[in-house]
């Protein structure tokens, strides 16, 4: 079987006006390739009009088609006559969560189950990349403590999440297991997945509904003002991520799950680095110590154990694999973070 991407078929993308979707459609499109991207609603010009840019610049034509993760049978139109699916379409936040099953877990799982199911369907598709998440490698930082290593790598699985505690994380788990059970019971389709640390970047939208913008718009305009977490985060720029899934659709040979990380900071690491760019942010001026976070961190969406699991403790990734297997190079920290606060200002959004 030639296990081969054709350029000239379409490639479907999902979630295509979502942050990271939005740069894969727009490399795909400057290659010259069709893409049918799924939104959920085409009439939704706050979170679509973007694309209608991206279109009439680039050389590729833009189709989209409105589907719900939810809803069976949605992704049938879209999929038809691709080879190369890239599924990203998945709930991403991680504060103001009521009904976590009802917001996390059955878009990520069913949607997945759903996008496949339309894969298995299409006599055409290929190869599928799925767009997980370093958070279905580990669940907190706290468990690497155990480990021959300080470091996470492709070989971990996150064990600790579920509905209560990491709600998104167990949501990106239960996804790609499923993604990986469905793949083993056919053989017209390959797998490969991309494990993205936290993206930051510059957004090609207004948007700020991705938790890397809200989490890159609250550190710098004065949300934490009085003081932030010690949090550690692998971070990685959002146009090398987007690289990263053309790079796995494209290449034969490419296989297996992907961690792609540029390095890792704490917060007031990545408040240095902003402060050497920029006067003029409201950034954290100090770190708040662990004890205060134990009393006023409830109040505030923090509960005791992701304080006890996450805060003060270091977090590694080997990247090296996203390297050979996929030729990854990553842009630097101090680039992506520069970049995205300049787009947040162009854009007004500060
Ligand atoms: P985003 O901008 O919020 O994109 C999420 C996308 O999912 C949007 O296009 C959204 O569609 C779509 N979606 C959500 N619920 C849906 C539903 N019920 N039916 C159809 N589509 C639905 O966030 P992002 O950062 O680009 O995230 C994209 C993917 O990357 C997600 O799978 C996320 O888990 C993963 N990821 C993100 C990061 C990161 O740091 N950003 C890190 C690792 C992995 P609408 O446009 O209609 O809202």
């Amino acid at each position: 079987m030639d296990d081969s991407i054709n350029p000239k078929k379409p490639i479907l993308v999902t979630g295509a006006s979502g942050y990271i979707a939005s740069w894969i459609v727009k490399y795909l499109l400057e290659k010259g390739h069709t893409v049918h991207g799924t939104v959920r609603s085409k009439k939704d010009e706050r979170k679509t009009a973007h694309l209608s840019k991206i279109q009439s610049k680039d050389g590729g034509k833009l189709k989209l088609f409105e589907a719900d993760l939810l809803n069976q049978g949605d992704f049938d139109e879209a999929i038809k006559g691709c080879e190369l699916v890239i599924h990203t379409a998945s709930p991403f936040k991680f504060q103001g969560i009521k009904d976590p099953q009802k917001e996390l877990i059955d878009p990520a799982l069913i949607g997945t189950r759903n996008v496949l199911e339309a894969a298995n369907r299409n006599k055409s598709t290929k190869r599928v990349v799925l767009t997980s998440s370093v958070v279905a490698i580990f669940g907190d930082p706290a468990d690497i403590k155990g480990k021959d290593r300080d470091y996470f790598t492709e070989s971990d699985w996150n064990t600790t999440s579920n509905l209560k505690h990491q709600p998104y994380s167990f949501s990106k788990t239960l996804a790609e297991q499923e993604a990986w059970k469905m793949q083993e019971k056919q053989s017209q389709w390959d797998l490969v997945v991309i494990n993205p640390g936290f993206v930051m970047g510059p957004s090609l939208s207004k948007r700020i509904d991705s938790a890397s913008v809200s989490f890159i718009k609250a550190l710098v305009d004065g949300t934490y003002k009085s003081g932030a977490p010690e949090l550690h985060f692998g971070f990685v720029d959002v146009r090398d991520v987007a690289k990263a899934h053309i790079l796995a659709g494209f290449k034969p040979e490419a296989t297996g799950r992907h961690i792609l990380v540029a390095g890792s900071k704490s917060m007031m690491e990545v408040v240095d680095i902003l402060k050497s760019g920029y006067n003029d942010l409201k950034l954290p001026s100090s770190t708040v110590p662990k004890f205060l976070l134990y009393l006023i961190g409830p109040f505030n969406g923090f509960s005791w154990k992701y304080i006890n699991r996450n805060v003060g403790i270091p977090l590694k990734f080997d990247n090296s694999y996203s390297k050979k297997d996929l030729g990854m190079e990553y842009t630097g920290i101090e680039e992506t973070l520069t970049d995205h606060v300049a787009q947040l200002k162009s854009a007004q959004l500060l």
